[in-house]
């Protein structure tokens, strides 16, 4: 537990002091605290497996129902004129992840997300160049997250610049950068700590889970070669069109999933690439430091005020159309059900964040760690009532 809890931080300050020995020019503590802010990891082993496109989607004409390519791990399809998707299949493999995409005009492309590795950003790249040759402008991580930028390094090795959120270069150092040569005893010992001390089954569960998880963001963030966005976008100066050639795209930032979220929208065919905004049949990742329910819920309103037949590439999770909004936005009403209801009846925060009950009708949903999703929604949601 780090980050998004007081628990979380007493247990990472209990750690050993061999960290200190570390080379890193700051405190254990502070260590500690910063690597607490790596971006997200998801269960992949655990994941359940996924189609590609939401049932609802079956007879959109639009989404061509043979992908271009297909690799397992993912699959490329037709969405729209010059509009391609990226759907990940974790359970097949780990190279990309999360969702993605390309543009396609023909004055020149445009790539969507780094992914997990550079071998899922390969991917990417060799299916463009089977429906296109146009030069590519760029290619966007929708936002820092290590399952959406450490492949970034094969795009900055085939001259492709990087773009992102303004903020991206800092917190990819930040996070995954100051893990890079870190002690990996000293680092998760603390969590090792909050399994054992965990004081019922169901919340040694979730920190079990957890450790699995940083475990794994440790070990990639130390195999990747971080490549930094030199292409920044300011915030501030959005939304900005983005002219391929036949397609315009537009981009835009959105609060709510981790304060460097990008969208790229095509308002005349009604496609929205959604990066972490938009999980589909899956609960909400909240954890990043930067993360605001009540941001991610106002953020979710607008683009459910959008057309009705929005198709939506979620960061992760099949292909979606408003369906998809309604349920994440429904989850998030759940999850405040029933803090609330805990809230009055005088549970803790930290105890809150353990005992939400999955409904019967969400049984499918998906959850990729609880304390990535369905644990931080609760403590953010208490923090927004001034609550613990
Ligand atoms: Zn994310």
């Amino acid at each position: 537990m780090i980050d998004f809890s007081s628990k979380g931080r007493e247990a990472a300050g209990a750690g050993s002091d061999r960290q200190a020995a570390n080379s890193l020019p700051f405190s254990r503590r502070s260590f500690l605290a910063k690597t607490s802010r790596f971006g997200a990891f998801y269960a992949v082993a655990k994941l359940i497996p996924l189609p590609a496109v939401a049932a609802e989607l079956a007879t959109d004409s639009r989404v061509s129902q043979t992908p271009i390519a297909d690799k397992g791990f993912a699959s490329v399809r037709k969405i729209g004129e010059g509009l391609y998707a990226t759907i990940s299949d974790p359970s097949k493999g780990f190279q990309t992840v999360c969702n993605g995409g390309f543009l396609v005009g023909k004055d020149g492309a445009l790539l969507i997300e780094g992914f997990i590795s550079a071998p899922g950003a390969a991917f990417q790249l060799d299916a463009l160049r089977t429906v296109s040759q146009a030069p590519v402008k760029g290619a966007l991580d929708t936002h820092y997250h290590y399952d959406h930028s450490m492949g970034n390094a094969f795009y900055g090795a085939n001259g492709i610049p990087l773009w992102a959120h303004a903020n991206v270069t800092k917190r990819i150092v930040e996070s995954y950068g100051a893990l890079q040569g870190a002690d990996k005893a000293a680092f998760l010992g603390p969590l090792e700590k909050a399994v054992k001390e965990a004081k019922t089954e169901t919340a040694r569960k979730h920190r079990e889970d957890y450790l699995a998880h940083v475990t794994n963001v440790f070990n990639a963030s130390n195999s990747a070669v971080l490549a930094l966005p030199n292409h920044p976008i300011d915030p501030s100066k959005l939304p900005t069109k983005v002219d391929l050639g036949g397609v315009t795209a537009v981009l835009e930032s959105y609060p709510g999933h981790s304060g460097t979220d990008v969208i790229v929208r095509v308002p005349e065919q009604n496609v929205v690439y959604a990066g972490d905004l938009v999980f589909s049949n899956m609960y909400p990742v909240s954890f990043d430091a930067q993360a605001t329910v009540s941001g991610w819920r106002q953020t979710l309103k607008t683009f459910a005020s959008w057309d009705k037949d929005t198709l939506f590439v979620p960061g992760h999770g099949p292909i979606c159309g408003q369906e998809g909004i309604a349920l994440l936005r429904a989850l998030f009403d759940d999850i405040e059900e029933q803090a609330q209801k805990m809230h009055k009846a005088g549970v803790p925060a930290l105890e809150a964040a353990d005992l939400y009950e999955i409904p019967e009708k969400y049984k499918n949903v998906a959850i990729f760690a609880w304390d990535f999703s369905i644990g931080p929604t609760i403590t953010k949601l208490y923090a927004e009532w001034g609550a613990r």
